[in-house]
């Protein structure tokens, strides 16, 4: 008995994010797909945004659709996107971290930005995508906060 709980502690405290895996985010996207190519460019990690690259994973998510916590998580503060008012429609976020992930979610509009969320429980709301960018696929952009690769969690 002494010997497992030694074990679950080391794994703990290696923090294996290893099978640590996104709860589902976006209402009507149970299965977390992630934004493919579309006329706006790709929503994978490192994908080229001009002489930029995308830092981030995109998950689909309708305009208006329920955000929810994918891990139970602590809230960290809202988020600016954007440093430019042409994009204010979309120009929110929130800071999380939940399951020893640090990261953050772009184009959500957070219920609040302190405290707990319970995996599953609401977080937010998906702002108007379409408004800025017609015709994308809009989505719900997941970064990392040392903005290394998220896709492994998913
Ligand atoms: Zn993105």
């Amino acid at each position: 008995m002494m010997k497992m709980k030694r074990l679950v502690v080391l794994a703990a405290l290696l923090c294996v994010c290893d099978g640590v895996t996104f709860g589902q985010l976006c209402s009507g996207n149970p299965g977390n797909s992630k934004r493919l190519t579309d006329r706006w460019g790709s929503g994978s990690y490192g994908a080229k945004r001009g002489n930029r690259i995308h830092k981030g994973l995109d998950i689909v998510c309708n305009d208006g659709s329920v955000v929810y916590a994918p891990f139970d998580v602590t809230l960290h503060g809202k988020l600016i996107v954007y440093n430019n008012q042409d994009y204010a429609a979309i120009n929110e976020g929130i800071n999380l971290r939940g399951s020893g992930l640090c990261f953050k979610l772009f184009y959500v509009r957070p219920d609040k930005t302190t405290g707990t969320v319970r995996k599953g429980e609401r977080i937010g709301v998906m702002l108007p995508m379409q408004s800025v960018y017609p015709g994308i696929t809009s989505h719900v952009h997941v970064q990392m906060c040392d903005k290394s690769d998220p896709t492994p969690y998913f």
